[in-house]
């Protein structure tokens, strides 16, 4: 299903027309408002490898899904990422920080931060 962004109430969702349930707004019923629902490209979340700056180069909702398959578009930003099922996947939620935001840490060094994230599970060795 087509993934849309609503300006009114800003919100991301599915649905097979630009109308949006949380606000009720519809694109398609004001030609002032076409603007306020925009249809997505899907973005998927490429998790961060071992190495730091290198990710899996495959979706976090779908490990078949690799990077360069056609239609698919990937990044290593949480914020960047417009795919519902990969936002919903451990990885990015370790990468997007417990605030449901990024961290501060994060936004500087994307890669250490996700590291950092992982290894407080070694139980305070
Ligand atoms: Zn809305
Ligand atoms: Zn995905």
């Amino acid at each position: 299903m087509p993934l849309y962004r609503c300006y009114g109430c800003r919100t991301e969702f599915e649905a097979a027309k630009p109308v949006c349930e949380a606000c009720g707004m519809d694109a398609s019923a004001n030609p002032r408002d076409k603007d306020m629902v925009v249809r997505l490209t899907v973005i998927h979340f490429d998790p961060p490898g071992r190495r730091p700056g290198v990710g899996l180069n495959h979706a976090a909702c779908d490990a078949s899904i690799k990077l360069g398959a056609p239609k698919c578009q990937f990044t290593s930003e949480p914020v960047a990422v417009t795919c519902p099922k990969c936002k919903e996947s451990d990885v990015y939620k370790a990468a997007d920080g417990e605030s449901g935001g990024p961290s501060e840490a994060f936004l500087a060094k994307p890669v250490r931060a996700a590291k950092a994230a992982k290894t407080n599970d070694c139980g305070g060795c």
